[in-house]
């Protein structure tokens, strides 16, 4: 097309003079939380890289913020740059605008102001509100091996759901989770109970009563983690005494003494059924020797001696202290080491009982 040709009775050049005039830019107002950068925009809080969310904006509110008069329409347009200053945010906009098929580039600036605003995450973070709490305890506090399995299931989570954290706050006991979602507390708590084998138990505060007659409450769900390391005896359901040792994925491996065979107990089964063990006490004796499958032991009492059976597969030396047990007319050796942190948490947990 020659630019010697009219469109709508001028040269091209006439309307190149006088395009700025057709053009006009409006101005845009949004809240930034000046905590973590969301953009509150069109009613909602916005969590993305302001960048993104400011072209995101621009795509959907083009025509509200590039005006273009008669005969010119809008045809294109895109950011060549993005200036911060402060509170205002100062977009270098190219703008395609065409009249017939003629198309002519205006360069313009988009002024963005921004108000520090703070969002309600951020807020609930801030004065540390929050309506969940989850609290992860062992038998005894928790030990460095549950604080690692403790640390790496938070840090594995999704990151949305990492976000709605408040915070994490170690107490002498364990520690808490606090968040401002009850389902995503309970969503968390199932992830312990399905990776850790956690007994989990929620229960209610009432907090207040707000003048509408709505009842505010505080949801603690108590996520207490199997025992770990330690040996310890317990009766099912049928009172067979068992023997727990160990860990796996699916719950105990553990020793039942009356069928005299391993099992696996679920932790679900173990939680539900499994009762302390009072009236059975270990006895301390000395390894003096070793036969096939068997170890030789020394009541230091009475100097009677006597053939263990070692269910465990443990390594015992000579003159070793140990841990043993008649049940039913036979007699079971075990690590005192090993036994003791065992009985320690037996311990904790009747202290905490009564
Ligand atoms: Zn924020």
């Amino acid at each position: 097309m020659s630019d010697n040709k009219l469109i709508h009775g001028l040269t091209v050049k006439e309307w190149e003079k006088d395009i700025d005039k057709y053009v006009k830019i409006n101005r845009l107002h949004i809240k930034v939380c000046k905590y973590c950068g969301a953009v509150f925009w069109e009613g909602k809080w916005i969590e993305d890289n302001i960048n993104n969310v400011i072209q995101k904006i621009i795509s959907r509110k083009i025509s509200k913020l590039v005006e273009v008069r008669y005969p010119f329409t809008l045809r294109d347009y895109s950011i060549k740059g993005i200036e911060i200053n402060g509170k205002k945010i100062l977009l270098n906009l190219l703008i395609k605008v065409g009249i017939d098929d003629k198309y002519f580039d205006v360069e313009k600036e988009l002024l963005i102001e921004t108000e520090n605003s703070i969002c309600p995450r951020c807020l609930a973070r801030k004065v540390k509100s929050y309506d969940t709490v989850i609290q992860i305890r062992g038998q005894k506090g928790l030990s460095r091996s549950d604080l690692i399995e403790v640390y790496n299931i938070i840090g594995s989570l999704p990151t949305p759901v990492k976000r709605e954290i408040i915070d994490i706050k170690s107490t002498k006991d364990g520690i808490d989770v606090l968040l401002n979602d009850k389902g995503l507390g309970r969503y968390i708590a199932k992830i312990f109970e399905r990776k850790t084998g956690a007994h989990v138990i929620e229960s209610y505060k009432l907090v207040s009563r707000k003048p509408d007659g709505k009842i505010k409450s505080k949801l603690s769900i108590s996520v207490r983690l199997p025992p770990r390391d330690a040996k310890f005896l317990v009766r099912d359901s049928r009172n067979d005494l068992i023997l727990m040792y160990g860990l796996s994925s699916s719950g105990y491996l553990a020793y039942n003494l009356d069928k005299e065979k391993y099992i696996v107990v679920p932790y679900r089964v173990f939680w539900r059924e499994m009762k302390e063990v009072k009236d059975i006490s270990w006895r301390i004796m000395r390894v003096i020797g070793f036969t096939k499958d068997k170890v030789v032991l020394l009541d230091e009492n009475d100097y009677s001696t006597y053939e263990a059976t070692s269910i465990l597969s443990e390594e015992f030396v000579k003159d070793e202290r140990v841990s043993v047990l008649e049940y039913k007319g036979k007699v079971y050796v075990i690590k005192t080491a090993t036994l003791e942190r065992g009985l320690q948490n037996g311990k904790k947990e009747k202290e905490e009982k009564s």
